[in-house]
């Protein structure tokens, strides 16, 4: 028997009566409540005003019903409504956002996967932290402008989609540098991003043993980041500057990818240890995670961030990827959290993957 999460008046509503499966509708959700309805679950879209009209077009992705709230900072203030529908919540990246992590983390009714995760997620010191002490590749740090030593990226903490990211080619280009916030230097890691889509069962009994379950790969995708990724078709990086234009790195959508066979045991290896780590540190991540990195031409992976929930890359597989048709025929991240819900209900063991 593996870790508690939650306690047994939480999880009781839940084993007596077939749970709902809730998310805010953003990020992932269509892909989540199809999971559900595929797997017999009813589901709760949760909405700010009205439900999005864009749902009307995906039938399959529309959740039974909806709860609108006036914002969604308010979610917490609507527990009744969600414990009266059994509800379970699935966060995602917009779901945690939108609410807050404080109020998330005292949400009052169950949430898939374990919440203390947002602690060391949140956190970029807390994130280091975890992933230097799992033995995880990461971009190196400087601590002054001084000590670069090639290229270098900028990051301010809390910055969304990367917004103001400085890029410098080499010392020089710092030399006069004015951070405008908290931030940290990182060697900027020259090679081909990847973002990592792993599932982690502390139910599972067999496939790729890690702690007491077992870790499955289901996907991996690429981000497309505007402007970045396509500012090579108007010229150099200094003359875009001189131009007055400023590379970022919003997210505007995903593409899916595969990996080199001969590399698949260092990324089991990197998921691995965060996992174990995560055990050791605060109880365990359990279900979707995101280790994104940048494999360099000597075939090293970096870590340079983590998402402790089901990540938008896993929209481009809702009938699964060549990595999770190895695992089971149609499977989505979606479908997947799905099935371990049933699992964890028909084996007693909620208390395991909820908190
Ligand atoms: P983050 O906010 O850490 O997720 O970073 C946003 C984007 O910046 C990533 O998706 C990458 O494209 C890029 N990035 C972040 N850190 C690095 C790094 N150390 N080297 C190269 N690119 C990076």
């Amino acid at each position: 028997m593996g870790i508690a999460l939650s306690t047994p008046e939480r999880v009781a509503p839940v084993a007596a009566r077939l749970p709902t499966i809730t998310t805010v509708c953003s990020h992932s959700s269509l892909q989540i409540f199809h999971g559900a309805r595929v797997e017999g679950f009813r589901s709760l879209g949760i909405c700010a005003g009205a439900p999005p009209k864009y749902y009307d077009a995906f039938p399959l992705g529309r959740p039974d019903s909806f709860l609108s709230v006036p914002s969604l900072q308010e979610v917490a203030s609507q527990t009744q409504k969600l414990k009266d529908a059994t509800a379970v919540v699935v966060p995602h990246g917009s779901f945690v956002e939108y609410v807050g992590p404080e109020r998330f983390a005292e949400l009052d009714v169950p949430v898939f996967g374990n919440r203390a995760v947002i602690a060391w997620e949140s956190d970029r010191e807390k994130e280091r932290e975890w992933l230097d002490s799992a033995g995880v590749q990461m971009p190196r740090r400087f601590a002054t402008p001084a000590d670069v030593d090639g290229p270098a990226i900028v990051k301010y903490y809390g910055a969304k989609g990367g917004k103001g990211f400085f890029l410098a080619k080499n010392r020089e280009a710092l030399d006069g540098f004015q951070p405008s916030g908290p931030h940290v230097i990182q060697e900027y890691v020259l090679g081909t991003r990847y973002y990592l889509h792993f599932f982690y069962s502390p139910l599972s009994t067999d496939g790729y043993r890690v702690g007491s379950g077992s870790l499955e790969l289901l996907g991996m995708d690429r981000r497309d980041e505007a402007n970045i990724d396509e500012l090579y078709k108007l010229g150099a990086h200094e003359e875009l500057l001189r131009a007055g234009i400023r590379p970022t790195f919003v997210v505007t959508g995903n593409v899916p990818v595969v990996m080199r066979e001969s590399l698949l045991p260092q990324v089991f290896d990197v998921g691995a240890r965060i996992i174990e780590k995560s055990i050791e540190l605060f109880g365990g991540m359990v279900g979707p995670f995101c280790v994104e990195g940048i494999m360099t031409e000597d075939l090293v992976f970096k870590v340079f961030e983590i998402s402790t929930r089901i990540v938008a890359g896993t929209n481009v597989y809702v009938h699964g990827s060549p990595y999770s048709d190895l695992v089971a025929p149609d499977l989505s991240m979606g479908r997947r959290i799905a099935l371990e819900l049933k699992r964890g209900r028909a084996e007693g063991r909620l208390q395991e993957i909820l908190s």
